[in-house]
C-alpha cells in the first residue's frame, strides 16, 4: 500500500496532541471495546445467530439452525448498519478504561480504528461516554502507513495496540521503532486468535498497561 498522502494525515497538534510526550496508538474493536459481543447482540435482535467458533467475521453469521453462513455481502451490509447506527452500544473491554486513564498521565493517546466513515459520530460518542477524550482517527486497510505518518511527528517513543496481526505486522514494517502489542479482549476469541512472536500478546489490560509504559519510557 502506498504511503498516505501527507496532506491527508492530520498533524498531532491539530488533533490536540503534543509531540513532547510518548505517543500510543490504540485500536477500538476487541482492544478497547467488546465488538464481537455487541455485534452479536445486534444480530440476535435481527433474528440471526453469531457463532464465535473461528476467528472470522462475516463467516460467523447464520440464520438460526442453518449449516451455511450468510452470504458475505449480506454480512457486510449488517456490519455497515451496525457501525452506522449501533456501534455506541458495545461494552468497554475489561480494564481498558482504567488502563487508558493511567496511560494518559505519561503519554499522548490516539485512537486509531478501522471502521466505516459512517461510524465516526457514534464511535466518538462512545469514547466520550466512557470518559475517553482522546482524538479518534478512522482508517481503512492496513494501519502501518498512517501509523508511520503519525509517529514520524514525534521524537518520543511510540507504541501501537491492536487485536489483528495484519495491522500489527503492517505497523512493524512501516514504523519499526514503534513497540507493537497484541490484545484480544473477547474471552471466546482469545483461544482462536492467531498470535505471532513478533508482537507481545497481552490479553489482560492491567498487565498490558505496564508493558506499554515500560516500552515508551524515555
Ligand atoms: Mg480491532
Amino acid at each position: 500500500m502506498a504511503a498516505p498522502d501527507a496532506a491527508s494525515v492530520p498533524t498531532l497538534s491539530s488533533l490536540g496532541l503534543t509531540p513532547h510526550r510518548p505517543l500510543v496508538l490504540v485500536d477500538v474493536d476487541e482492544v478497547l471495546g467488546l465488538f464481537m459481543q455487541g455485534f452479536g447482540a445486534y444480530l440476535a435482535a435481527q433474528g440471526l445467530e453469531f457463532r464465535v467458533d473461528r476467528f472470522a467475521l462475516f463467516q460467523n453469521i447464520y440464520r438460526p439452525g442453518a449449516a451455511e453462513h450468510l452470504e458475505m455481502a449480506e454480512g457486510k451490509k449488517l456490519f455497515d448498519a451496525f457501525f452506522a447506527g449501533h456501534c455506541d452500544t458495545i461494552e468497554p473491554a475489561p480494564g481498558a478504561i482504567a488502563a487508558l486513564n493511567r496511560l494518559a498521565r505519561s503519554a499522548e493517546i490516539l485512537i486509531l480504528s478501522n471502521a466505516p466513515p459512517q461510524a465516526e459520530r457514534l464511535r466518538t460518542a462512545w469514547l466520550r461516554k466512557h470518559g475517553l477524550e482522546h482524538p479518534l482517527i478512522l482508517n481503512s486497510g492496513p494501519k502501518g502507513p498512517i501509523a508511520a505518518a503519525l509517529v514520524g511527528q514525534t521524537a518520543h517513543r511510540t507504541a501501537f495496540v491492536d487485536d489483528l496481526l495484519p495491522n500489527l505486522d503492517s505497523v512493524a514494517e512501516h514504523a519499526p521503532a514503534t513497540a507493537t502489542f497484541q490484545h484480544v479482549a473477547d474471552l471466546r476469541l482469545q483461544p482462536l486468535a492467531p498470535r505471532s512472536d513478533r508482537h507481545p500478546r497481552i490479553d489482560d489490560w492491567a498487565e498490558l498497561v505496564e508493558a506499554i509504559e515500560r516500552a515508551v519510557r524515555a
